[in-house]
């Protein structure tokens, strides 16, 4: 693959951000970080080159994205191996979550674009204004500033970056520091696929260089991180008057309805926890179950929990790997030792796996958890089930709802009606029935939430919306004849412009078909300015 798999040699006076495998903490790659005293020059340069793309036609920026897209399916297998290597998944979420969600997402806005980019009739509901004709035009932002985290470190930048090109936007990517090596991979496929020099732009640092990226002034910030960091992206963008779109963390629930298929809820709770050892926005951090089932459900969990294979993730046969680093874990066992001391139990895993590496972690359900607990009010960000049995339903949405974040939820339930009811009154940006958080997979479901969990959308129809300026453009069908609102007041218009209100808005019909013979005298008025 690219040169920066191998731990390139760089001068020492030269600041660097590492690629390490959280796996076993070796260095693979250093890559020169980006001077933020380069950002201005980094930005004029993208300027320039978002004014020619977005001259280019739909079609043609829609065949760069039908571009990156063969050459990432060309590559899907060492890319995959990478973002294992960086992110420390398995192998196999590596091709479904990050490979195969890109590809998607490339094949769906090569397809999708046009529409989405096509003028759109505005019909005036006024019969007095009938004589116009309005649209609405999306141009694009023009140099979007996309900052990434590293759990994801293909599907997240690219479920922003793709649709930003073909909206014609220049975008200059902040990966992680933690996945440098993603990152540059972005750069390589995006001039792999022939994209204009300078129309996707690749700068590598940490959080210091994000910050002088929104200090540089780029026209939108398109940012996914903890809270922590998105509460200090949003002032910095509100200082500037910068929009942005923010994707936080979450505290997703997932509710067990009696009636649910317990074989099934619990296959789904397990993975929905411990994928990408927990570190998903979308993970199930707090379970509620109905107290009828809970004791069965439980022992699913247990039993499903402990059946899971931790090690290396590169071997096909893994299913949980680490921890992205050391300090990660540290946080994840603070939590789990809080909830202890508060009475929690653990009922399997939770122990620190030395053994296989610093940065590995049994995956854990726990119950008895209460809402005091750092578990269930921060992020977790780990291998970590907590269940709680609830009476019913009832209990099941209040204890859901008394969280900070509204990213996602999911509901199990036979009966659909009470699964929609249950989805009803859940706060979060996305509810699924019957699945856990595989809707970041459907290039047609908006993503993104509200509260501490940000603001903005992602994906889909409303996460294009975030990548174009509306522009509403209004054409005169009669432009012969000047306005009756324009200057040259006199009593008889006074009187036209009450006959008008008459013949708009008076209760009864009678009244407006008598003044509108009267009202259409405007068209005649005299004495205009
Ligand atoms: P993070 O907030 O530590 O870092 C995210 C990015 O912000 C990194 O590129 C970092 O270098 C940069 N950054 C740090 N300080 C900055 C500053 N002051 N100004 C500008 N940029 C700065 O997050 P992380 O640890 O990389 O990612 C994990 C978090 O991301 C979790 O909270 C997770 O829930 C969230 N996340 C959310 C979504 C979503 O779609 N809602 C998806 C994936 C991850």
């Amino acid at each position: 693959m690219s040169e920066t798999l191998s731990v390139t040699a760089v001068p020492a006076a030269v600041d660097t951000v590492d690629s390490v495998n959280p796996a076993t903490g070796q260095v693979c790659a250093r890559i020169p970080a980006t001077p933020s005293a380069e950002l201005p020059e980094i930005l004029a340069r993208a300027r320039a080159a978002q004014r020619d793309w977005a001259a280019r036609t739909v079609r043609e920026r829609c065949e760069l994205l039908r571009r990156f897209g063969a050459r990432l399916y060309e590559r899907r297998d060492e890319v995959a191996a990478l973002v294992t290597r960086e992110a420390g998944k398995p192998r196999v979420e590596a091709l479904f979550a990050d490979v195969l969600t890109s590809l998607d997402t490339a094949s769906y806005y090569a397809r999708r674009a046009p529409r989405l980019l096509r003028p759109e009739r505005v019909p005036h509901h006024n019969p007095a204004l009938k004589a116009k004709r309005g649209r609405l035009w999306r141009e694009p932002v023009g140099v979007i500033g996309l900052i990434a985290p590293w759990n994801y470190p293909l599907a997240v930048p690219l479920g922003t970056l793709l649709p930003a090109l073909a909206a014609g936007n220049a975008v200059i990517v902040k990966p992680s520091e933690l996945v440098p090596a993603c990152g540059a991979l972005l750069g390589e496929l995006a001039r792999e696929a022939g994209a204009p020099e300078a129309l996707v732009q690749v700068i590598q640092g940490r959080g210091q260089l994000g910050a002088a990226l929104i200090e540089a002034g780029p026209d939108k910030v398109v940012f996914t991180g903890s809270v922590a960091t998105g509460r200090r992206v949003a002032q910095a963008c509100a200082a500037r008057l910068i929009p942005s779109v923010l994707e936080l963390g979450g505290k997703d629930a997932m509710v067990v309805l009696s009636d649910a298929d317990l074989e099934r809820a619990s296959s789904a709770a397990v993975w929905g926890g411990f994928t990408n050892c927990g570190q998903a926005c979308l993970s199930v951090e707090r379970l509620y179950v109905e107290r009828k089932v809970a004791r069965p459900f439980l022992e699913l969990c247990v039993a499903k929990a402990r059946k899971l294979r931790l090690g290396d993730p590169a071997d096909a046969a893994t299913d949980i790997g680490p921890l992205i680093r050391p300090e990660h874990r540290a946080r994840v066992l603070q939590q789990l030792e809080d909830a202890v001391s508060r009475g929690a139990r653990i009922l399997a895993g939770g122990r620190p796996r030395n053994d296989l590496g610093p940065s590995y972690l049994e995956p854990a359900v726990i119950t008895d958890v209460t809402r005091e607990m750092l578990l269930m009010r921060e992020e977790t960000f780990g291998p970590v089930l907590p269940v709680t049995a609830v009476e019913n339903e009832e209990e099941a949405v209040r204890a859901a709802n008394e969280s900070r974040f509204a990213l996602g939820a999911s509901v199990w339930s036979a009966g659909g009606a009470r699964g929609q009811r249950v989805a009803a009154q859940l706060r979060a940006g996305s509810v699924m029935i019957n699945d856990v958080a595989s809707y970041f997979g459907i290039c047609e479901a908006p993503h993104g939430g509200w509260a501490d969990s940000g603001w903005g959308r992602t994906h889909a129809r409303a996460g294009f919306e975030e990548l174009v300026r509306l522009k509403y453009v209004d054409v005169d069908a009669l432009p012969g004849v000047p306005k009756a609102w324009w200057y040259g007041y006199n009593q008889d218009l006074l009187d036209t412009a009450r006959e008008m209100l008459e013949t708009l808005f008076a209760p009864r019909w009678s009244r407006r078909v008598r003044s509108a013979a009267r009202s259409a005298r405007v068209l005649w008025r005299r004495g205009r300015i």
